[in-house]
């Protein structure tokens, strides 16, 4: 039922701004069981870990402990690597593409029809709205399988002629941001090039990788090619110097990224690297500036603003530069924060504790440098993490909100003249993931575009992802890519 009032998120509003308010509209979320505790999945089973350590899992939207999960210690790791190298020797290297396709194009027919179920336990345990989960996360999971299943048996043609050779093990460390996503991204393309895998999930987002592992017992997929190990930082630093492991895959920050590329220097494990962003969105005066604020919206407040490429730098032309202030003031007035699983809900819940905090000590950072702080009044829930959708302006270059990543739903809004302060601006961080332009025009775009250092460069439309395009960044941001064609060099050596 919906009724129209004078309210939003229980704050007046002057009646000549009028507003449909929603009724709640929560997805049911016993359609997912979740057990009680988990255990590693290895060779194919949930096993009990050597450690004897567990450790919660919370949802951040209320803290209640969903269930508690296994700690993977070094023993457990190398149990793992053992498997994976077991199956990697007797059956998956050996198998012809056309069947390890068959085993992909499964997996991604069972994650489609069990897609409800992952989009419950997605936001549940990492807090991002049912919406997201539902409409993004989990059919891009699915669809990275498809894509990959496809390639299974052609990969000499994506390298015209030669003999592409899988690496072996390749041990996989993913962040909390995009749980399931991030694991399809890189066990997909790992397993169509005929590698296996031991893969650490974050440890505030274990579940949906554990539920993944169902499906791999209901595909059938050979025991020990997929390994599921949970764990902390202690459990990846295992993996990553593990002796019997060939690569390494790495998503998360750049400073675990530095460490990680530190200490396999001069062994043989080859290493993609996957790190953090500051990626500025930049407006033109002649964009259209609703479509523009609604994409910069999408670009900083999706997700919480927990997104590696999140458009966290928003470079205004001058002459435009009140009106869209203006535009984003309202509109994030209008942004609706709470319960991930009601499907009105633009914002979800922070993921952690911990990540809280950090939003919160660079906001502050950002008021006491002399920035001006600009939050929607919304009511925020009295359990659980939250921050409200926040933007800056009178923002200097110098400044940290400006530099630094925040990791929240936290905008910098900066003002330029020219094209050319535009471009010096935008490329003034050591990141270099991704970049929005807002034009009307095409050739201004494509010009301007092209001086921008970063991987991905979106025209007039933000956050957009599809298994054939690459992603990946320039400078701090890592190296390698993952999606399209190029995600297949990651998992091959080419004779
Ligand atoms: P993080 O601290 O670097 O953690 C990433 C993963 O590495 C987690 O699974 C973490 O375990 C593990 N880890 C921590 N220390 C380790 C060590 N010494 N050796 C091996 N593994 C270790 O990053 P985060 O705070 O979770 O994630 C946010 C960051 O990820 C942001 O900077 C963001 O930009 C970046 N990110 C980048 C992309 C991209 O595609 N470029 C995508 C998503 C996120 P725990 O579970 O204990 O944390
Ligand atoms: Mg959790």
């Amino acid at each position: 039922m919906t009724k129209l009032t004078s309210s939003v998120n229980g704050h007046p509003r002057a009646a000549s701004e009028p507003i449909w308010e929603y009724a709640p509209a929560p997805e049911a979320r016993n359609i997912v069981k979740i057990q009680p505790q988990y255990g590693l999945f290895i060779n194919g089973q949930f096993v009990e870990p050597q450690s004897g350590c567990y450790f919660p899992t919370l949802s951040p939207s209320s803290e209640e402990r969903l269930s508690e999960v296994a700690w993977a210690g070094a023993e457990d790791v190398n149990s793992a690597v053992q498997a994976a190298r077991n199956a990697y020797e007797s059956v998956w290297r050996k198998m012809p593409g056309k069947e390890r396709a068959k085993y992909l194009f499964r997996i991604a027919r069972l994650l489609q029809e069990r897609s409800r179920e992952f989009a419950v336990l997605e936001s549940l345990d990492g807090g991002k709205p049912i919406r997201e989960s539902r409409d993004v996360d989990i059919p891009l999971a699915a669809a990275h399988f498809f894509y990959y299943a496809g390639w299974a048996d052609k990969l000499e043609y994506a390298f015209q002629g030669r003999r592409p050779e899988p690496l072996g093990v390749a041990g996989q460390i993913i962040p909390w941001n995009f749980p399931l996503l991030m694991a399809s991204w890189k066990i997909a393309p790992a397993l169509a090039c005929g590698n296996t895998v031991v893969l650490k999930p974050a440890e505030t987002t274990p579940l949906t990788a554990l539920l993944l592992c169902e499906i791999f017992q209901q595909a059938d997929l050979p025991p020990g090619v997929v390994n599921m190990i949970t764990g902390d930082g202690e459990t990846g630093a295992h993996l990553v110097n593990h002796p019997d492991v060939d690569k390494i895959a790495f998503t998360g920050s750049t400073e675990v990224g530095k460490r990680i590329q530190r200490s396999i220097a001069g062994s043989r494990k080859k290493l993609t690297l996957e790190l953090g962003g500051k990626a500025a969105n930049v407006i033109f005066e002649d964009a259209a500036l609703d479509q523009a604020v609604e994409g910069i919206v999408n670009g900083i407040y999706f997700n919480q603003g927990h997104v590696c490429c999140a458009g966290s730098r928003l470079l205004v032309e001058e002459s435009v530069y009140e009106v869209v202030k203006r535009k984003l003031k309202r509109r994030i007035e209008l942004l609706r924060v709470g319960d991930p699983l009601d499907k009105n809900t633009d914002i979800g819940a922070i993921n952690s504790k911990a990540q809280w905090e950090k939003i919160v000590a660079l906001t502050q950072t950002g008021v006491e440098e002399g920035a001006t702080l600009h939050q929607s009044s919304c009511v925020l829930p009295e359990r659980g993490y939250w921050f409200r959708p926040t933007f800056f302006t009178e923002v200097a270059v110098s400044h940290t909100i400006a530099r630094e990543e925040i990791f929240g739903p936290v905008l910098a809004v900066l003002s330029f003249r020219t094209p050319e302060e535009a471009a010096q601006l935008a490329n003034n961080t050591r990141y270099g993931l991704s970049a929005g332009v807002w034009t009307e025009k095409g050739s201004k775009y494509l010009a301007f575009a092209s001086r921008l250092k970063a991987g991905v460069v979106w025209c007039n439309t933000y956050n957009k992802f599809d298994p054939a395009s690459p992603f990946g960044g320039y400078k701090e941001s890592g190296f390698g890519r993952e999606g399209g064609v190029h995600g297949l060099s990651a998992y091959t050596r080419v004779g």
